[in-house]
């Protein structure tokens, strides 16, 4: 069966998944959504949602009591109570580990559509945007101008330090490989090995992007009191947040950042690359 046949039902989720069950919707797919009455929609029996062929879950599938994470609903939904209607199921969340953990028989009718490169690379741009308007939020200046250090040069340090660069910074971007820091240079901007923060005083604002503890204790006592610090990187995240409050150094840990700023554009996100998984299954 070509997945354009097949029925979707979207299960709870932030706005991401609304967004998400407009998409396929306006591309023309059947939608059954679940977990947004609050918002006053299309919204149908649990039933109806899970008489579908690929359930769609939220991101992070269950809440602590084990419910379905649905902020948008009036009503809860323990998936366990529905366990038989989901045999035979293709099923999409963002994190599988968590959906295993409840479900630890459905291994082979589980996707993870986060653990794919084109998300993260796609996810990268309203992540990057959402830093730029968090520095603007927490900061008394203008990115123009400024120095900023961005520390890794991933799929985000990569999007952000052009956006920087295009807003009028002063750039430096840090990595640990040789080979990132030759294309730091080939791509123009000032390059420094990360770890290597002799002049760290110097920048207005960093943003780390490195999912490990960058910004220590020794790194934090050497900024200026002036700096601030944008960290993006996953929890624990890589500032020494409690040594940064004891420094007076405003260090804020912006996390979530495409589904806060761009529900639309990253529930857009989780429906081409769900699109993708399902094409590619489809031979
Ligand atoms: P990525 O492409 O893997 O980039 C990570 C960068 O960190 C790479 O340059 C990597 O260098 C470097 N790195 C990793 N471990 C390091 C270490 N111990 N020492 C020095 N450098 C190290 O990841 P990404 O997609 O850019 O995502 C970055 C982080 O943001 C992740 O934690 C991700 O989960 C998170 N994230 C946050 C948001 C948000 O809203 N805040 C949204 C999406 C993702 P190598 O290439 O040398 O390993």
């Amino acid at each position: 069966m070509k997945s354009f046949d097949k029925t979707f039902g979207v299960l709870g989720g932030d706005k991401r998944n609304y967004y998400l069950a407009k998409a396929l919707k306006d591309d023309g797919y059947k939608v059954r959504l679940w977990g947004f009455d609050k918002l006053g929609t299309m919204d149908c029996e649990i039933a109806s949602a899970l008489d579908s062929d690929i359930i769609i879950l939220p991101v992070i599938p269950f809440s602590d009591d084990e419910n379905v994470v649905s902020p948008y609903s009036n009503s809860n939904l323990n998936l366990k109570e529905y366990e038989d209607a989901l045999k035979d199921k293709i099923i999409f969340t963002g994190i599988k580990d968590k959906f295993l953990s409840a479900f630890p028989d459905m291994e082979n009718r589980v996707s993870s559509y986060s653990d794919r490169e084109e998300f993260a690379v796609k996810n990268a741009v309203p992540t990057a945007e959402g830093a730029i308007e968090q520095a603007l939020m927490h900061s008394d200046i203008t990115i123009n101008g400024s120095k900023v250090l961005v520390c890794g040069y991933g799929r985000i340090g990569k999007v952000l330090s052009e956006m920087l660069r295009g807003m009028g910074a002063d750039v430096t971007v840090s990595a640990r490989k040789q080979s990132d820091l030759a294309w730091i240079k080939l791509n123009g901007f000032a390059g420094i090995k990360t770890g290597d923060f002799t002049e760290i005083n110097s920048y207005n604002f960093i943003f780390n992007t490195i999912p490990s503890l960058i910004l220590r204790e020794d790194v934090l006592r050497e900024l200026s009191k002036d700096t601030l610090i944008i960290d993006l990187a996953s929890l624990p995240g890589g500032v020494d947040f409690a040594c940064a409050e004891k420094c007076g150094i405003k260090a804020i840990h912006a996390l979530s950042l495409p589904g806060k700023i761009a529900p639309k554009s990253a529930g857009e996100i989780i429906e081409s690359t769900i699109l993708n998984i399902l094409k590619e299954d489809d031979g």
